[in-house]
């Protein structure tokens, strides 16, 4: 950091009640956090196997059920080691032989990467766009199709919409589950881990599924195929229609994500989360069209994340401009570093408020000014 960066300090008056502004892990609610203070003596440190614990994952399987308003039949399972096991579970547990996969990003390249060396599957069909993009899904023979619903890397959030009725859709929804709506009958399994829209904690992966996905699980995993324990969704579904996970979770994940689950539903559901995210989201991208020196990354407005802001910075250091704020209590709005563009990163999670994103735009204001 250069000397005029160390010395900018912005004037208290600027800077948001919170200064959490990261994609993942994202904002925890203080609420949360106190509601969990007062459970935790009597909670945290107890078997995983017995009703007290139970009743939490038994709260927050209902509370998305209502959150996402599942048709009869669907079912939410869960299992630990977060979106990324889930990646290599589904690798064995939901796609039979051939998927189709939308890649425009580095998590949505990363569940390429596992199916292309799983040597059970057959080389997966691809379809690429540049970052900041992304492509549409065509009908074609696979068994699956992988569509991710906001590209958490660079911004992009996409429609979910089913290419053809017999492929079975599984959707990464890591940044997008509880804070973007989708519709049901688009989607067979829907999966995210609670880190990221959902204001929690990492290390647990959940899965809403349609009857057709359960129905595929339930095939692959009583077959011939091996599975590692760990990543057999049979047997996650089976812990899960009894609240329960295969093996220990983190119990502090569990209540954070119930809490900010019924948090939502309380405040109006997701059309309300939505909501609050668009209105934290267009500050953004509204304040970055105003700005000479500022500008939103994806070209395509519908295609900008409500969730995840990524602005492109033009005469002036993003790094910067992050480096200060970071020193001034502003964290985590680092671009992705393998994007390599001289951006910003914000998120607008539901547990973001609107008003200390309004502040952070007058911060950066601020910043740009003074490293003029
Ligand atoms: C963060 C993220 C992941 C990885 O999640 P982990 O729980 O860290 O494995 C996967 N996909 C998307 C879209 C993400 O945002």
């Amino acid at each position: 950091m250069s000397a005029t960066e160390n010395s900018i300090s912005l004037p208290t008056e600027l800077l948001p009640e919170d200064g959490r502004f990261g994609s993942g892990p994202s904002k925890v609610r203080k609420e949360a956090l106190q509601s969990f203070f007062e459970a935790a003596p009597s909670y945290l440190g107890t078997s995983h196997r017995q009703n007290n614990v139970k009743d939490h994952v038994a709260r927050l399987r209902s509370g998305l059920s209502a959150l996402f308003n599942l048709p009869e039949g669907w079912e939410v399972i869960l299992g630990n080691g977060g979106t990324t096991s889930f990646w290599d579970a589904a690798s064995f547990s939901l796609i039979e032989s051939s998927s189709q996969h939308l890649s425009f990003g580095e998590f949505s390249s990363k569940f390429v990467t596992v199916v292309e060396q799983a040597p059970h599957l057959r080389e997966p069909e691809v379809i690429v766009s540049d970052p900041g993009s992304c492509p549409s899904p065509v009908e074609s023979q696979v068994d699956t199709y992988a569509l991710t619903h906001n590209e958490t890397s660079t911004g992009v959030t996409t429609s979910l919409s089913r290419p053809d009725p017999d492929g079975l859709v599984i959707a990464d929804a890591t940044s997008a589950a509880g804070a973007i709506q989708w519709d049901s009958s688009e989607v067979d399994c829907y999966y995210f881990a609670p880190q990221k829209a959902l204001a929690s904690d990492g290390g647990l992966w959940l899965a809403a599924c349609s009857p057709a996905a359960i129905a595929r699980i339930e095939a692959l995993c009583s077959g011939s195929r091996w599975i590692p324990a760990s990543l057999d969704l049979g047997i996650a579904l089976s812990n899960s229609r009894k609240d329960q996970t295969y093996n220990t979770p983190s119990l502090a994940t569990i209540f954070l994500a119930a809490e900010m689950v019924d948090w939502i539903n309380e405040s109006g559901g997701l059309t309300w989360a939505e909501d609050r995210c668009g209105q934290s989201s267009g500050m953004i991208y509204r304040w970055a069209e105003e700005r000479s020196f500022a500008r939103p990354f994806v070209a395509n407005s519908r295609e900008r994340s409500p969730v995840v802001c990524t602005i492109d910075f033009e005469g002036v250091d993003a790094d910067a401009i992050s480096a200060v704020l970071r020193a001034n209590g502003i964290v985590d709005t680092e671009s992705y570093r393998k994007l390599g563009r001289n951006q910003l990163r914000i998120a607008t999670f539901p547990a973001v408020e609107p008003a200390d994103v309004e502040a952070l735009c007058a911060c950066i204001d601020y910043v740009v000014e003074e490293l003029g």
